[in-house]
């Protein structure tokens, strides 16, 4: 499919006097970069945006995003540590950026992959890819970095639900476990939980520290990439969990223009001061804490 001009009809608010936070940005090394691009062109997803590092901070700066969140995925064990290394380095050199960890649960040295993560490279917390990184959400192997943490305020970015991708590594089912023995876990469920978006949004109630972000799963431009059906969220359950709904774009990975990942809140009935939390407040607190 052919990349998208750039969203017409609509004028991006952001700027200096609204400023965006994009909690779903992906960064990887060269190498793992270019080998993704090729899976993805091979599944007839040509991606739109350039995957280096500065260009794509380039690009979000002059979007209008101020803050953003970025991580790249180990998806074979004996990679995370080496990975880890270069997203805290990719990080120090963007002062708008914040940098997750990977991590491989079948890396002997797990515990000290994920310590040296949050500690000597100053990583906030963790990305996992549940269908590429093949483990589940409530492998025991996890319990002591989910433990830690609870206790340390560690952010966690989870494609746990089954948009696109449904297999045994996805579904509600056992994230909801994940989180009744670890209610206060800071974590970030992507693709609004989809194609099980009302049993993520449900799980908001319980859980304080619980958000869902957008990416892909409110543009009707990603429909015919990710099957997603942005329908399936009305705007009142945006209303009613409007302080826990982060924007995400998968930046640069989409195969369409940034403001396809925006315009969707615009194009219904919300309160300004929605959207505000939406792409701006919420985004500030799952990142700074609070
Ligand atoms: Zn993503």
């Amino acid at each position: 499919m052919e990349a998208a001009a750039p969203a017409a009809g609509w004028r991006s608010p952001f700027g200096p006097g609204f400023p965006c936070v994009d909690v779903h940005v992906h960064l990887h090394p060269d190498g793992l970069a270019r080998a993704i691009e090729r899976w993805f062109a091979r599944n007839g997803w040509i991606n739109a945006h350039p995957f280096d590092p500065d260009a794509v901070a380039d690009s979000l700066r002059a979007r209008g995003v101020a803050r953003f969140c970025f991580f790249s995925y180990a998806h074979r064990p004996g990679m995370a540590r080496e990975l880890n290394r270069w997203v805290a380095k990719t990080a120090a050199r963007m002062p708008e950026a914040v940098g997750l960890a990977t991590l491989h649960p079948d890396d002997p040295d797990l515990a000290a992959v994920a310590a040296e993560a949050t500690g000597d490279l100053g990583l906030r917390g963790f990305k996992f890819h549940h269908s590429v990184q093949r483990f589940h959400v409530d492998d025991p192997r996890l319990w002591p970095v989910y433990e830690r943490a609870e206790a340390a305020g560690h952010l966690f970015v989870l494609h746990v639900g089954t948009m696109p991708y449904r297999d045994e590594f996805t579904g509600v089912d056992r994230f909801r476990g994940v989180m009744a023995r670890f209610p206060r876990l800071r974590v970030c469920v992507a693709h609004m939980g989809a194609f099980q978006s009302a049993e993520f949004l449900a799980l908001l109630d319980r859980h304080p520290h619980l958000y869902v972000d957008t990416t892909m799963a409110m543009s009707p431009r990603a429909r015919p990439y990710v099957g997603a059906d942005p329908q399936a969220i009305p705007d009142a359950a945006i209303v009613r969990h409007q302080d826990r709904i982060l924007f995400g774009s998968d930046f640069p990975l989409i195969p369409y223009d940034y403001d396809e990942e925006r315009r969707w809140a615009w194009e219904r009935t919300l309160d300004e001061s929605v959207r505000r939390k939406i792409f701006r407040d919420n985004g500030l607190r799952f990142l700074d804490g609070g």
